[in-house]
């Protein structure tokens, strides 16, 4: 049905490429590239192994808008999947442009020097876009994701009006590491030490980092300690939801993890600037000064989120939890999906996080190339038809459950 080029070959793209290698009726042809191209050979050959699928590689620095296009030319992509990081969004969008590929991601662009997510870089887009015919699929992992999917389904299904939104993200696995972050260290600690945001009451609410938390009950799990983050799939859904009174999300962390990330960035390990270092010369004729950014520094020495999978235990659970009314009276509304670490290590090698991001992302492409997720523009997920989406995530490894009317703690 179509030819499809990932991009990156980390823990989330090495999922979503088990994932399309199990769709060969959809994925008829599969690249992938990134920066370090051995890394995408060892992932060809095990998905060759396992699956018989003949994928390509290639060699490509994302940062480039002069190689993707070189790249996108030659292998004539349907879709392209990037899965490398959102310092590359906008020069993949634009690559895309310039060689008329449609487009998918798992998380919104920031800029490297600023510790900062916001749709708008992806959003003036749009009209380039929508003139050129082509498709752009916004954040399709879990969070962003399937819970603008599930807030999508909600309101089709079970609410004429959405009210009040809290996403909840719960990991209660153990990787039985001291301090290990479950997807890229480096996007992780951007993200989880800027300031809270939430939205109520048409306006945004800023918060201290971490500053409002409370224990919040997760099925099959039980309670854990929340914490209110910004995140950014509440920019879009508030927007595409203009009945929503109050949106905010909440994740889980553990004591030892904060008081781990409280020590990092006392000790200034996760500023974002450039540092002088003075390191020894190779010939020994003293000390060379280079400039090092310390977040950089400490992602190369802590453990690699993609070998955290073997003796990962426990599960995530993430969802919606939505008050609102239907039918004049009010309701509320659980939906959520649980993951297993350890069924996602023996299915991929790879832990949950990554899995619950891969698994979406191939089903965003597989929407796409079905021809029911393809209209032209720049997109979020919850501006599609949640309900063949839905359907493939029960029977892609992530199945969901509803409670309906049950307490919602918030
Ligand atoms: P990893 O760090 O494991 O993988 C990133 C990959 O991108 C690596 O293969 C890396 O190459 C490659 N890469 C980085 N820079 C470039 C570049 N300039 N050119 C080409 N390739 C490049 O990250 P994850 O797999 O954990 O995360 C991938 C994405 O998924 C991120 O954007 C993350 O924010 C997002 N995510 C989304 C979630 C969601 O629910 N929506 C949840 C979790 C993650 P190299 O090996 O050379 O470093």
């Amino acid at each position: 049905m179509g030819r499809v080029l990932i991009i990156g070959a980390g823990g989330v793209a090495t999922v979503a490429a088990h994932k399309v290698c199990q769709n060969p009726d959809i994925f008829t042809e599969v690249m992938i590239a990134s920066r370090t191209e051995k890394k995408c050979i060892a992932l060809a050959e095990v998905l060759n192994k396992k699956y018989g699928t003949k994928v390509t590689t290639a060699q490509v620095d994302a940062d480039s808008v002069e190689q993707l296009v070189k790249l996108l030319s030659s292998y004539k992509p349907d879709i392209v999947m990037n899965l490398a990081l959102p310092y590359q969004d906008l020069t993949i969008m634009e690559a895309c442009l310039q060689t008329g590929c449609n487009y998918l991601d798992t998380a919104n662009y920031e800029p490297k020097d600023e510790a900062h997510f916001e749709y708008s870089w992806q959003w003036a887009y749009r009209e380039r876009f929508e003139k050129a015919g082509l498709c752009a699929i916004l954040g399709c992992g879990f969070d962003p994701g399937v819970t603008s999917i599930f807030t999508a389904y909600a309101a089709k299904h079970h609410f004429d009006e959405i009210q009040y939104l809290d996403i909840v993200d719960c990991n209660a696995g153990n990787h039985h590491k001291a301090f290990a972050t479950n997807f890229n260290p480096e996007i992780n600690i951007r993200e989880i030490t800027q300031k809270g945001l939430y939205w109520e009451n048409g306006k945004y609410i800023e918060t201290e980092p971490m500053e409002i938390h409370k224990p919040l009950t997760y099925p099959g799990i039980g309670p854990k300690e929340s914490y209110l983050l910004h995140h950014e799939e509440i920019e879009s859904l508030v927007i595409n939801y203009p009945t929503i009174k109050r949106a905010r999300f909440w994740m889980t962390f553990g004591q030892q993890y904060l008081t781990y990330l409280d020590v990092i960035q006392n000790i200034g390990m996760s500023r974002i600037d450039e540092v002088e270092y003075k390191a020894p010369k190779a010939d020994g004729s003293g000390d060379a000064v280079v400039k090092i950014v310390p977040l950089q520094f400490l992602k190369a020495v802590l453990p690699n989120p993609q070998d955290l999978g073997e003796n990962y235990d426990g599960e995530t659970s993430i969802g919606c939890r939505i008050r609102g009314l239907r039918g004049g009276n009010e309701h509320t509304y659980y939906i959520y999906n649980n993951c297993s670490h350890q069924a996602a290590y023996e299915e991929t090698g790879m832990q949950g996080v990554s899995y619950t991001t891969g698994v979406p992302a191939m089903i965003g492409a597989m929407m796409f190339l079905k021809g029911l997720w393809s209209k032209p523009g720049v997109h979020n997920v919850e501006e599609f038809d949640p309900d063949p989406f839905m359907e493939q995530l029960n029977s892609q490894g992530l199945p969901w459950h509803e409670i309906h009317d049950g307490d919602l703690e918030l």
